[in-house]
């Protein structure tokens, strides 16, 4: 069956969203939406996987429905389609750790089919920081080491690497990350399958790239409230279960593409510095970056490296 699903989503206990965004809410939406599967996020929260243990349950696939499920969309006027909605344990995980005398800031995502499986990496990651202070943890835990540590409690638990283009905080961006995936998982990278490549980035402009062509490339939303779900989201033709939707991503057989934001529209898409009044769309950094005297106060200008202009720079 086609469905449609959002992967990455927060809760309200992550630092920046809405106070409001609570499992209901998100049911509420992805009605509202037409979306099938949406992420819980933040499932390494004490708090928020209490809400999840006491509010869901497992619907036999995988995935986990809600036990009462509100019935008004909450949102007057709002049409509420006749969508299944079902939740896909997820959540999300910022490493900051030195590798190579370079600091390394990665964000990455990670899924698991049951609860054991979360109480088990939950328990694990407790050990190496603090799970409680954000609903999307800072860890110094090297992307590698947590890939490692959830295959280990369960192997059908999986790790996609979040909005792998931005900037600071991301496995190729240009400040925090790698210049490949093997460079980031080395002696595990066997075991990444798919790569989200946020808002600023398109799947066209990444498909120039042959090195990501072994990558399901997939889109979400990284909803900070329950509104903004849906904004990217990926879509399936296969079962709807948490094994199927996965085999889909790594055989490319039942994975059918993306939604996706207006790339112009992303925080990362053009180049510039706002301080110095620069703002340059990917042909212009193009050109301006092979050494053209237009080029403003070119030393004070700081760069960030997208997906368009990496690519454009090719
Ligand atoms: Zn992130
Ligand atoms: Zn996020």
């Amino acid at each position: 069956m086609f469905f449609i699903a959002d992967l990455h989503v927060h809760s309200r206990f992550s630092r920046a969203t809405s106070k409001n965004l609570n499992l209901e809410a998100l049911y509420q939406w992805a009605r509202i939406k037409g979306i099938n599967v949406v992420g819980t996020g933040d499932f390494t929260h004490p708090q928020w996987f209490k809400e999840i243990q006491e509010k869901l349950e497992p619907d036999g696939s995988g995935f986990f429905k809600m036990k009462n499920p509100p019935r008004e969309p909450g949102l007057p006027g709002a049409k509420v389609s006749d969508t299944t909605v079902r939740f896909c344990l997820s959540s999300e995980i910022s490493s900051i750790y030195k590798y190579g005398d370079k600091v390394r800031k990665n964000h990455n995502l990670i899924f698991a089919p049951d609860l054991e499986t979360v109480s088990e990496i939950n328990a694990r990651l407790s050990q190496i920081g603090n799970l409680t202070a954000d609903g999307r943890p800072i860890l110094g835990l090297p992307s590698r080491d947590l890939l490692e540590i959830i295959t280990e409690c369960s192997e059908r638990s999986y790790l996609i690497p979040a909005h792998v283009w931005t900037p600071w905080f991301s496995t190729l961006g240009s400040k925090g990350g790698y210049d490949s995936v093997d460079e980031c998982f080395r002696d595990l990278s066997h075991l990444i399958f798919a790569l989200e490549t946020g808002l600023s980035s398109d799947p066209a402009m990444n498909w120039h790239w042959s090195a990501l062509d072994r990558f399901a490339l997939i889109s979400n939303s990284d909803a900070h409230s329950a509104q903004k779900l849906g904004r990217e989201a990926t879509l399936f033709d296969t079962e709807m279960s948490y094994d199927a939707m996965f085999h889909a991503l790594k055989s490319r057989d039942g994975f059918l593409g993306t939604y996706e934001f207006f790339p112009q529209e992303g925080k990362y898409h053009l180049d510039g510095h706002r301080k110095c009044g620069v703002s340059l769309n990917p042909s212009q950094t193009n050109y301006r970056s092979s050494g053209s005297p237009m080029f403003p106060q070119k030393k004070k200008l700081r760069v960030a490296i997208t997906g368009w202009s990496l690519l454009y720079r090719n």
